[in-house]
């Protein structure tokens, strides 16, 4: 039997997952199936870069997630790859409920609700990569230098600009202000 894929086909996107699109046919026997497609937040920043896990455990923004996900890479992710002309690699972006519990971050993490992502430059320092952030002007609400290792930065409407140096003190972390 032939795939039922045919003019006619209706195309809709889902409304609570803008990046599952649906492909239903117009029979009376309905095959919904979901396709995963490469999403483009931004020029040099997919969806996927922010939501893969290695949990394993669903990691599927909803559609207010979605937006703040496209808000930060548009406002501070995308300028700063483009200032610094080198991939800006995510280690760590979205974290649904579950993800977030299993990874142990704290509840009202800005990962959480798609604000923030941590980030990595081959070839340059955290320090050196959040004081650029800071140079450039972006509106981050905010900016955690963690541990020298990497940089974490949340975009939110009414960007606070905090800077912060996460330390580990006796197995504990502190934030100090400021870029240390
Ligand atoms: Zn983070």
């Amino acid at each position: 039997m032939a795939w039922p894929l045919e003019p006619g086909i209706g195309f809709a996107f889902s409304s609570r997952d803008l990046h599952v699109r649906e492909v239903r046919t117009l029979h009376a026997w309905t095959i919904p199936f979901r396709v995963w497609l490469p999403m483009l937040l931004t020029p040099n920043f997919h969806l996927e870069e922010f939501t893969r896990t290695a949990t394993g455990l669903p990691n599927v923004p909803n559609r207010a997630e979605l937006a703040a996900l496209q808000a930060l890479a548009t406002n501070v992710l995308q300028p700063l790859r483009d200032s610094i002309g080198k991939p800006v690699y995510i280690t760590s972006g979205f974290r649904s409920a579950a993800v977030n519990r299993a990874v142990g971050g704290v509840a009202g993490s800005q990962h959480r609700s798609g604000q923030a992502a941590d980030i990595q430059v081959e070839g340059m320092s955290s320090m050196a990569l959040a004081r650029r952030i800071v140079t450039l002007q972006l509106p981050f609400d905010q900016l955690i230098e963690e541990f020298g290792e990497w940089v974490h930065v949340s975009h939110a409407p009414q960007p606070r600009r905090q800077q912060l140096t996460a330390v580990r003190r006796a197995g504990r972390t502190r934030y100090l202000h400021g870029l240390r």
